[in-house]
């Protein structure tokens, strides 16, 4: 008996903690690829939750950095293993909640690898965006819930048009579509991909059969432009006004959310498409979670650095409590529920 209603307990301790609305952030580091000269790796030791980056200094002594997130993900971690930590995450859009997840760090640091998977994509290789499809398409079948689906699969954050699917195959559909496109304007465009963002937005909306409840729930897949700073020496013209644009994006990114942390009574959404087309899955709202890219190679430590640095100061952000569009009473009651635990507890006692 005791030992179950403790065990009731941390269960729904966790299912309050997981209500509170703090970014999460997850580290990713990509292995070294095969053609790349095999020097010694700039990242140290890596455990659950720590990171540390080695830093060549002038003395010629090694400096060491270490950085702290929800999760660590080294680079021998699978597709399956990223998606695993992310899947609850995903299935609250069932519950009405809007998700946001974004894919943040340096060109060629692994964000497409994560949000989508390599050029060549197989069962084992696809990334977060399909596992995450057809979870919610699996789950929504066995809870028998009545769902319907829009989708929009956009390069450069379009004017989101948002498509009805209805079958798995839909998706994919739709989502080789997208990758076909990013791959094409990769090679034919001076790599606009990494200097574009690209996003996939789901929205579900939904019917518990149980209790009528109408559910409505949102989620945005984004895969960021390139975070990399630009030097001006080396883009000019039409170049370096792209990437002004995209620079100019991403950090409007960061003023939502650092304005956000701070409370401010004005969050400037409006001062960018991105941030436009975030609005109602960032914020107290919300739930959010970013994956921080970075690469192994001692010549991109100044970058990587500077990313890590950027995503820890996001991972502080509490953001209030994530709310489900169903019903707001969710986190009041799980709170009067374990009260009411606490106090069989104590009568055990
Ligand atoms: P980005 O989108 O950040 O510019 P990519 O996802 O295109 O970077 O990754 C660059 C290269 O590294 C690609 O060839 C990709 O397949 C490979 N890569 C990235 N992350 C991994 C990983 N975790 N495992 C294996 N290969 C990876
Ligand atoms: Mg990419």
């Amino acid at each position: 008996g005791y030992q179950k209603v403790q065990e009731e307990n941390r269960k729904l301790y966790n299912q309050v903690q997981d209500l509170k609305g703090n970014i999460r952030v997850y580290c990713r580091v990509r292995p070294f690829l095969s053609g790349q000269p095999n020097r010694t790796s700039a990242v140290g030791d890596i455990d659950e939750r720590t990171i540390t980056i080695l830093t060549p200094s002038k003395s010629g002594k090694e400096g060491k950095k270490l950085f702290t997130f929800n999760k660590v993900f080294g680079p021998a971690s699978s597709q399956e293993e990223v998606f695993a930590d992310t899947q609850p995450l995903i299935r609250s859009v069932l519950d009405g909640y809007n998700v946001c997840i974004f894919a943040y760090g340096q060109t060629g640091s692994g964000k497409t690898h994560t949000m989508t998977g390599p050029a060549e994509l197989t069962k084992e290789s696809v990334g977060v965006n399909y596992r995450a499809l057809s979870d919610l398409f699996l789950i929504s079948e066995q809870r028998k819930n009545t769902c319907s689906y829009d989708i929009s699969n956009g390069f450069n954050v379009p004017n989101a048009n948002l498509v009805p699917v209805t079958s798995t195959s839909d998706v994919i559909y739709l989502m080789n579509l997208g990758h076909k496109n990013r791959a094409a304007s990769s090679t034919s465009m001076n790599d606009r991909s990494s200097r574009s963002h690209s996003c996939l937005t789901v929205h579900v909306q939904g019917k518990d059969l149980t209790c009528g409840t109408v559910l409505r729930g949102c989620m945005h897949l984004v895969d960021l432009a390139g975070s990399e700073r630009v030097d001006k020496s080396e883009v000019v013209g039409d170049r370096l006004k792209e990437a002004q644009h995209i620079n100019k994006s991403l950090s409007a990114l960061g003023d939502v959310i650092f304005s956000l942390a701070q409370k401010h009574p004005h969050v400037p959404y409006r001062n960018s498409k991105l941030t436009q087309l975030l609005q109602d899955s960032l914020g107290g709202q919300a739930k959010t979670l970013m994956f921080v890219h970075i690469s192994p190679q001692p010549d991109a430590v100044g970058e990587t650095i500077s990313t890590l640095k950027f995503a820890e100061r996001v991972s502080t952000i509490e953001l209030g409590a994530a709310k489900s569009n169903k019903d707001s009473s969710d986190v009041k009651e799980l709170k009067e529920q374990i009260a009411s635990l606490k106090a069989a507890l104590a009568r055990k006692e």
